[in-house]
């Protein structure tokens, strides 16, 4: 099973404050991590230790943080033939976290915001190759439209993660065959309150299937069969970073394994799941081997 993953890459930036800074005030950080991130490399990475094959398609810069990155898809198996290299500094967020947990986020998208459609068509071949494509909101609108395009030119199956929450032009939605909002981002794209009413709405503007991400209260779907509902795998969270990522991977590989739509969710219900017992992004994304042996003993 291939996937082609086109989206965003960061290295993330972690700083332990025991309080925010103020306006003009330096403070000293009592830890400080790099830690690799980017809803589209954690995705990609995420199908890979699930068994899948995947090309990463997307931009890193000309600096360490690129190196180091690019080394990192390749110690995880990723394709790397459709990552451009710019001039520029690679995608990176600097978050401060305090001793209560609140944080505050600074996104530069770098590379990620340089790729253009243009560059999306030159990646046709790891598109033409692929069974899925995955896609989420971290790169530029156009080359999310210009990927969902390409690929359902070549009859791909394509999955679009609205995240982080912006409005979509409208033709996009008619090349999706799955859209995956969690709650707040339903709301966002259809000024519904109300899950149900919101994935119909998302039906009629020619998405396949609707899935939207509950948190600690699972996932549910909607598309011209019916609706689904997966309950959750009670788990002790620890972090949720990454969960909705994972959730997403899952979702795909089960899917281009061919088994239903029910059992895909709770599937992709139990990678979530164990991606939030860990701390990290990418660090906590389980293999397929652990997620397979945490079903079969929350069944028992
Ligand atoms: P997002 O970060 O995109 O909002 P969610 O927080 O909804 O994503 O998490 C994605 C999926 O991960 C959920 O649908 C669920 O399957 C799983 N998950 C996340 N948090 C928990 C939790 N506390 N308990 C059980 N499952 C969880």
């Amino acid at each position: 099973m291939k996937i082609a993953v086109i989206g965003s890459i960061n290295m993330d930036i972690v700083m332990k404050v025991h309080r925010l800074p103020e306006k003009g005030e330096t403070l000293m950080a009592s830890d400080y991590r790099t830690v690799p991130g980017g809803k589209g490399a954690n995705q990609a990475v995420a199908a890979a230790r699930l068994g899948a094959s995947v090309a990463m398609i997307g931009a890193l810069g000309n600096d360490a943080f690129g190196d180091t990155l690019l080394k990192g898809f390749q110690d995880e198996g990723l394709n790397v033939e459709g990552i451009q290299r710019t001039t520029g500094a690679s995608g990176n967020a600097l978050i401060t976290v305090d001793d209560q947990g609140d944080n505050t986020i600074l996104v530069y998208p770098g590379a990620n915001g340089d790729i253009t459609p243009q560059w999306i068509h030159q990646q046709e071949k790891l598109i033409q190759e692929a069974d899925w494509v995955m896609l989420q909101l971290e790169i530029p609108m156009n080359c999310v439209v210009a990927a969902a395009k390409l690929a359902k030119k070549h009859g791909k199956k394509v999955i679009l993660n609205p995240a982080p929450a912006a409005e979509l032009p409208p033709e996009l939605y008619t090349f999706l065959d799955l859209l995956t909002p969690n709650e707040t981002e339903l709301a966002l794209l259809t000024g519904i309150t109300g899950s149900e009413a919101g994935m119909q709405e998302l039906l009629k503007r020619g998405v396949k299937t609707i899935v939207v991400t509950l948190g600690s209260k699972g996932s549910m779907a909607k598309n011209g069969d019916g609706t689904f509902t997966a309950e959750p795998y009670a788990i002790k969270a620890v972090d949720t970073t990454a969960a909705g990522d994972a959730f997403n991977a899952g979702l795909v590989v089960a899917l281009a394994e061919e088994r239903p739509l029910q059992e895909a969710l709770a599937f992709a219900n139990a990678v979530g799941a164990l991606t939030a017992t860990q701390m990290g992004a990418q660090h906590s994304l389980p293999l397929r081997g652990q997620v397979d042996d945490f079903m079969k003993s929350y069944q028992a």
